[in-house]
């Protein structure tokens, strides 16, 4: 008798019920570009207008030349993980371990990073240069909703 059930693979859809990562963030005028891009499937960085520069976190005034007209502008969505850990204990009643916690850099510039989770992903397979895209998972808040960037694994299938 063969007891092979390969590892039920799947339903790989986001469901509010397992949502790993529950901690809101603080929207405000500054960063509210980044937490409601997701409305538009864009992750949105601030990007100096005068030489180019991605500025992440949010700041008012560019770090490389000064310039003070910086704008969100749609990323590409694409990122690469750079170092992770797998938090497998409960630290919030709301999460559920075990669930990544990745930094994950974009290619539009290097040293542009994020604090993530990565999901649709079993986190024993995560590795040093995976590549992932943006996901995003909605959440009401107080003010309206607000789209929390995650990634899942580009060849993700
Ligand atoms: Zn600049």
């Amino acid at each position: 008798m063969s007891d092979s059930e390969a590892a039920a693979e799947g339903d790989t859809t986001l469901d509010t019920a397992d949502l790993p990562f529950r901690v809101m963030p603080a929207v405000t005028v500054d960063n509210e570009h980044f937490w409601t891009g997701g409305e538009h499937g864009e992750l949105r960085i601030l990007r100096c207008q005068a030489c180019g520069y991605w500025i992440h976190p949010p700041a008012p005034i560019c770090p490389q030349c000064l310039g003070k007209d910086v704008v969100p502008e749609a990323t590409s969505g694409r990122a690469t993980v750079l170092t992770w850990t797998i938090n497998r204990q409960p630290w919030y009643p709301d999460l559920d371990p075990p669930y990544v916690v990745a930094i994950v850099e974009l290619p539009e510039q290097s040293g542009l990073r994020l604090t993530t989770n990565i999901v649709e992903l079993d986190p024993e397979d995560i590795d040093f240069g995976l590549e992932v895209r943006v996901t995003f998972l909605e959440y009401p808040d107080s003010g309206g909703s607000v789209w929390l960037p995650m990634f899942s694994p580009v060849n993700h299938v």
